[in-house]
């Protein structure tokens, strides 16, 4: 097929880069390395038959929140069914009560005791900014919805999220509790929990819990990836498996849009010497170790209230939990680590029995096997986790980087989150999807606003070559 857009790797940001631009009347062909479409939307078979795992991605409060989801589903993407779990994450702790986070901001303030008020002054704000205020951190370089109080909110978020996650958990909050629930949530940007902006990590994904919730896909988050090619295929594009594109000049397209990191990019082009630079400059974070399960019942929490979370935070207090992210950046294996754990059995009753995952952090391209100290630390908070295990699947970096070449060193981020890669993601301009290569952009999560499902690299990488090529008509 002759194409006036190739787009190159298929995880949300290459296929809702697809989508745009076969909607706006473009004939597109999407080129996938692997044997499945979705990358961090993959789901698979990794234990016993009929147990389905997602590979990558499950919580989907990103894609509910996304602008370019949004649109999506406003314009009629169909087949994706969003399951919620009764309570969004938890975090059980030592000799007290696991920490529930419920989509409702009042009810989880009523668990945090005298930080009650707190919590709804800080995660329940960034919940009250709405979708303007999540609209303009998902687009951090515009193009922004004249909204006046969204840039309020956006102000006041930004002077707490910029704190490190330590700081900003001492001083907004007294109790262990919910200093312990901000770690948790903001150990997820895999940034030392010392450093800027990390606490505004735990911010918005504690927000986005009270705003959306943290549901999954029911049936699994393939789900979501095999809409998005059915609406491609749809519009008359084409989606091919199996075809690695190594060099650019293989592709024969005025546009090309390329679902990969720079050290990718590097390889697959001769770039101009002040690009090729700034693209070695970039930074990939810590890696993960991954473990999926199959089990023969639910896990057996000390605290039951754990079971109906979709998503658990393993590590305990917030200075355990600081602990365990400052030795992965420091290059060293944390002997309890923070674990993040995902039950999707708590909303999704569909794939096919107990399935379970959970990742710890590790430094980058690590060969340690992590399993011993993940499942120990689910031990600690149920015991006899083990004696539910009928199979176990284990991923380092190594085997992640093998399953999608963008995962480098096992980084699941698409690069270091950190406040200098938050400005500089992978260049320094007001378009940094825009490379120097005429009709060539790039769209992962290496580019702005990074990792997570939202597929606003895809949307935004589509709408520049869209007004470039109307610039040239
Ligand atoms: C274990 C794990 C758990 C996660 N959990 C969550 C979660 O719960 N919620 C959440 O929001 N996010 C989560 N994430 C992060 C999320 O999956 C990623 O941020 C997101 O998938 C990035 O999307 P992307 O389109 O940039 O790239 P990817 O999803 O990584 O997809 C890139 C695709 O491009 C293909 N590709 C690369 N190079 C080439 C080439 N040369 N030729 C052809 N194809 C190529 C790859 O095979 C891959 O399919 C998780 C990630 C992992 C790995």
């Amino acid at each position: 097929m002759s194409a006036d857009a190739v787009v190159v790797g298929s995880g949300p940001n290459g296929l809702v880069a697809a989508v745009l631009l076969a909607r706006a009347g473009r004939k597109v062909l999407l080129l996938e390395a692997a044997e499945r479409f979705g990358g961090g939307l993959r789901s698979g078979e990794l234990t016993l038959p009929g147990r389905v795992h997602d590979l990558g991605a499950t919580v989907m409060a990103m894609a509910l929140a996304s602008p370019a989801f949004r649109e999506l589903r406003e314009q009629g993407l169909k087949g994706v069914e969003f399951a919620h779990p009764p309570v969004a994450a938890a975090h059980p702790l030592d000799d007290r009560p696991a920490v529930l986070v419920h989509r409702d901001a009042r009810r989880t303030a009523e668990g945090l005791g005298r930080d009650a008020g707190a919590w709804l002054a800080t995660a329940g704000a960034t919940a009250r900014g709405g979708f303007p205020l999540v609209g303009l951190l998902l687009k951090p370089l515009g193009p922004w919805d004249p909204a006046p109080r969204a840039f309020a909110s956006a102000a006041r978020f930004g002077l707490a999220g910029v704190l490190p996650a330590t700081t900003l958990a001492r001083r907004a909050f007294r109790t262990v509790e919910a200093r312990a629930v901000l770690a948790g949530m903001a150990a997820h940007s895999m940034l030392d929990l010392r450093a800027p902006i990390s606490g505004g990590y735990g911010l918005l994904l504690a927000g986005l819990a009270h705003l959306v919730g943290w549901p999954l896909v029911r049936g699994g988050s393939q789900e979501l990836a095999d809409a998005l090619v059915a609406e491609l295929r749809s519009l008359g594009g084409e989606a091919v498996t199996g075809h690695r594109v190594r060099r650019l000049a293989e592709l024969d397209a005025p546009t090309v849009v390329l679902d990969v990191t720079p050290r990718q990019l590097l390889a697959m082009a001769d770039l101009p010497p002040g690009y090729r630079r700034a693209l070695q400059r970039f930074r990939y974070g810590p890696g993960v170790f991954k473990l999926d399960w199959a089990l023969d019942g639910p896990v057996p929490w000390r605290d039951p209230a754990v079971a109906e979370a979709g998503t658990v935070h393993l590590g305990g207090t917030l200075e355990e939990i600081a602990l365990s992210e400052a030795e992965t950046a420091a290059g060293r294996h944390s002997p309890r680590p923070y674990v993040l754990l995902v039950q999707p059995y708590a909303a999704d009753p569909t794939r096919g029995g107990h399935t379970l995952w959970a990742y710890c952090h590790v430094p980058n391209g690590s060969p340690v096997d992590m399993t011993d100290a993940i499942e120990t630390q689910i031990e600690r908070y149920a015991p006899g986790f083990r004696d539910r295990v009928l199979a176990r699947h284990a991923m380092g970096p190594a085997e992640l980087e093998a399953a999608n070449p963008n995962l480098v060193g096992g980084d699941v981020g698409g690069g270091m989150a950190s406040l200098t890669q938050f400005l500089r993601r992978p260049v320094w301009s007001p378009a940094p999807w825009r490379t120097p290569l005429p009709g060539v952009f790039l769209c992962s999560a290496s580019t702005p606003p990074g990792a997570a499902v939202h597929g606003m690299g895809g949307w935004q990488a589509a709408r520049l070559a869209l007004k470039d090529q109307a610039r040239s008509r």
